[in-house]
């Protein structure tokens, strides 16, 4: 049985590993087309921001510890055609020659690649690139490209455009590295994942750190500065009332999201579902015979939504799993997400689980939210943090829709937010989680963990009189 991955990353790695655990004898070979296996993207911004080093720090596994495990890697190689009548893959070698490999299972895990928005600078006659100080950014290649700018051109200013997380946590990191750091966000407040209430104090605190954070912005135009100007580049923006903003600034970072990579799907008549996404049953089945797909590149099965495309590192994982077992005969079911996510911004850390108002009611729910606050641990002893909640509940049947939290970095919000991923996970109600057994010392938490106070401010707010 010989199975091949296309893509080194989350997915195609985990697919390699699971089918290598459960077979010891199956010929596993990875295609990548760079020379990154297995590489933590996820923690690309602490490389950046010069709080881990060396770069090589950032891979999950080395290409020893993968080669140890029994797959065959193939870098530096990209899959261009699959036949999939002939079961052959079509690749082509770091030599440049082509060459076609047989496989008996496929798996796609071609991942993301970056939105590029229709911005002058960006796409048109003049298109800038990282020699010019303007970057996208998503693989280890656009990472050591940014490494470049910042190691050789010493920016002292950026222009981050897009505030979700990642453009959040390149904010966090350029600042740690020293620069002035502009963020501008075409949306009405910065972190749209998590409700405004939560997202003005993430604005907050970008703001506390120095970023200047200019929301209802839209960019329009990325050029190189006029000559004598306060920096290399000139970005040009519209705020909600039709002003023009204008910024200059050594370097530019793009990251406004990312788009699923199907070219080789698509050209392999692989349908498509939500966003353009490979779609893919429960099982990682695409809808060509003997393929399979996971991560980024495919659809994502939501628990509460149904199907939709949320594209994480923690669901790539799991996908790329159950496609590896699948791939050698297994049946197992990606149990589906939740969007389940966290991200931290300076000293504070946002998070979401589950559902937020606006989608809850399409799907169904009578959903009402309730924000309430309370501590981390017991306040007298010291170091206390607040930690503010929104928790969503369907009003009809009380079950627990969704939670999203902000709160200082050490206040275990990673840790919160996955109490309440595990209650919606398992359907529970909202009064249901205040029923569960949790641990508490007064240093470490309280005898009602801050969750459940959240869960009790939603009852008292929604119980009729
Ligand atoms: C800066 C950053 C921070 C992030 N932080 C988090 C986080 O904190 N938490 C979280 O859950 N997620 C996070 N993510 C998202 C997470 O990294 C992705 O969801 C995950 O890496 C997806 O894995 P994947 O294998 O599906 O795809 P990708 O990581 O996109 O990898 C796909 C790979 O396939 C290769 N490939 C594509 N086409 C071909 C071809 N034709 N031939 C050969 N190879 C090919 C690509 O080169 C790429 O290496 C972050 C992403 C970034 C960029």
């Amino acid at each position: 049985m010989h199975l091949v991955m296309i893509g080194g990353s989350d997915a195609g790695i985990s697919a390699a590993l699971r089918a290598r655990e459960l077979d010891p004898a199956a010929d596993v070979t990875v295609v990548l087309e760079d020379a990154y296996p297995n590489f933590s993207i996820c923690g690309i911004p602490y490389y950046l921001s010069g709080e881990v080093t060396p770069w090589t720090s950032l891979a999950h596994r080395s290409i020893a510890d993968l080669e140890a495990a029994g797959m065959r890697l193939r870098p530096d190689t990209t899959a261009r055609r699959i036949d999939v009548p002939g079961r052959k893959l079509l690749i082509t070698s770091p030599d440049g020659g082509e060459e076609l490999l047989g496989y008996d299972k496929l798996i796609v895990g071609t991942g993301a690649v970056p939105v590029r928005p229709p911005i002058g600078g960006l796409a048109g006659p003049v298109v800038l690139g990282p020699d010019d100080g303007v970057h996208l950014l998503h693989s280890m290649g656009d990472t050591f490209a940014v490494m470049r700018t910042l190691e050789q051109a010493h920016p002292a200013s950026a222009v981050i455009v897009g505030a979700g997380y990642i453009g959040l946590e390149m904010a966090d990191a350029l600042t740690v590295r020293g620069l002035a750091v502009t963020q501008m966000e075409q949306l009405a407040e910065v972190l749209p994942t998590v409700d405004p209430q939560l997202g003005a104090l993430v604005h907050a605190e970008l703001a506390g750190h120095g970023v200047e954070v200019l929301t209802s912005t839209t960019v329009q135009a990325i050029g190189k500065a006029p000559p004598g100007g306060a920096g290399r580049l000139e970005v040009q923006a519209t705020a909600a009332d039709g002003s023009a903003v204008t910024r200059a600034a050594d370097m530019v970072l793009v990251v406004v999201g990312v788009r699923p990579e199907t070219t080789l799907a698509t050209e392999a008549g692989m349908a498509l579902g939500v966003k353009g996404a490979i779609a893919v049953d429960e099982g990682m089945r695409t809808s060509l015979l003997d393929v399979f797909a996971a991560g980024d590149c495919v659809i994502t099965h939501h628990r509460l939504l149904g199907v939709t495309y949320l594209p994480l590192g923690t669901t790539a994982h799991k996908q790329g799993r159950i496609a590896g077992e699948n791939a050698l005969g297994g049946n197992r079911a990606f149990a589906g997400s939740l969007g389940t996510q966290v991200v931290k911004i300076f000293d504070q850390a946002a998070a979401r689980t589950g559902l937020r108002d606006h989608e809850a009611a399409p799907a169904g729910f009578d959903p009402v939210t309730v924000e309430s606050a309370a501590d981390d641990h017991k306040a007298y002893y010291p170091g206390s943090h607040r930690i503010t909640m929104r928790v969503t509940g369907d009003r009809a049947t009380g079950r627990l829709l969704g939670l999203q939290l902000f709160g200082h970095k050490h206040a275990e919000i990673a840790k919160r937010i996955d109490i309440a991923a595990t209650a919606i996970f398992h359907g529970l109600t909202v009064d249901g989680l205040s029923d569960l057994d949790l641990s508490y010392t007064p240093p470490l938490g309280s005898p009602w963990e801050a969750v459940q106070m959240g869960a009790q401010a939603w009852t008292r707010a929604t119980q009729k009189h």
